[in-house]
């Protein structure tokens, strides 16, 4: 059974990605960093299915909580065949004058440093030309990367623009050792993310601007995500895989 890490996996996109992994065949390392309620109960749901899963708090913000969390993986699931770097925040919407530094300290080191450090530690485990046996890292940007966000949290688009330049420079990187690096950018999607940005029903406000006239659902995220990790795309890597609606 073939091993995978997906970060913030308790809920949204992440819990919708670990379902899916879970029935085609994944065992499951769900990380969350606060909410263990919704972590635990994703893991009974997957066993209940008959699949394989575990739950590990680690901030990935923190570099000892990112070496903590994969060595609690190696020893529950065995060797890692793949990591989708999906913890993501954001904060309230606001203008860049209003922005201080210790706000974009937080998103940054959550968005980049955390998805970087869980990076490191999955080439470590997976890299052919250190013993691994390959494998396929997802990262999680988001159209925001290339659309700016401006008025709600440009912070957040640059910090999903480091993103998409780590994961061009990681896939080439790394390409010769059997790790393929691709990433996902949604659009509007029905998350709880939007309240942490103050607007819990900012998908329905903004949906008139997406060529579909929808927002879309954490499980047609995970199923790009699942396409990217798996075998089907084994000549895919270093591209960008939007999730958005036509937007
Ligand atoms: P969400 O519902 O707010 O969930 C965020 C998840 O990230 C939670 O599981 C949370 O853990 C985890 N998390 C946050 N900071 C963390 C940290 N430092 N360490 C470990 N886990 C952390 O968000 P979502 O909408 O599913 O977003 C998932 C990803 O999709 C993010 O990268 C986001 O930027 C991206 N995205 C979302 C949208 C959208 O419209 N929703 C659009 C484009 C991109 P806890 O549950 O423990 O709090």
């Amino acid at each position: 059974m073939k091993s995978l890490l997906i970060t913030g996996g308790g809920r949204g996109i992440g819990a919708a990605t670990a379902r899916l992994a879970a029935r085609r065949g994944y065992a499951v390392c769900i990380n969350y960093r606060s909410r263990q309620g919704e972590a635990s109960n994703l893991v009974r749901e997957i066993e209940g299915a008959g699949g394989r899963a575990t739950a590990i708090q680690a901030d990935i913000s923190v570099d000892a909580d990112v070496t903590r969390l994969f060595e609690a993986c190696d020893q529950e699931l065995g060797p890692m065949a793949g990591l989708v770097n999906n913890a993501g925040v954001l904060e309230t919407q606001m203008r860049v004058e209003a922005m201080a530094t210790d706000r974009l300290q937080r998103v940054f080191a959550t968005n980049v440093f955390g998805a970087f450090a869980c990076a490191r530690e999955a080439v470590l485990r997976m890299s052919t030309k250190r013993g691994g046996a390959g494998g396929s890292i997802v990262n999680v940007s988001s159209v925001a990367s290339r659309l700016g966000s401006a008025g709600e949290y440009v912070d957040y688009a640059a910090s999903k623009a480091a993103l998409d330049t780590f994961t061009l420079g990681l896939a080439r990187e790394v390409a010769e050792e059997g790790i393929r690096v691709n990433a996902v950018r949604p659009g509007f999607i029905y998350t709880e993310m939007h309240a942490s940005g103050g607007e819990p029903g900012r998908v329905d406000r903004v949906k008139e601007f997406v060529p579909m006239k929808r927002g879309g659902t954490a499980e047609e995220v995970a199923e790009a995500i699942l396409w990217l990790l798996s075998d089907a795309a084994s000549f895919t890597t270093g591209t960008f895989l939007d999730v958005a609606g036509g937007r």
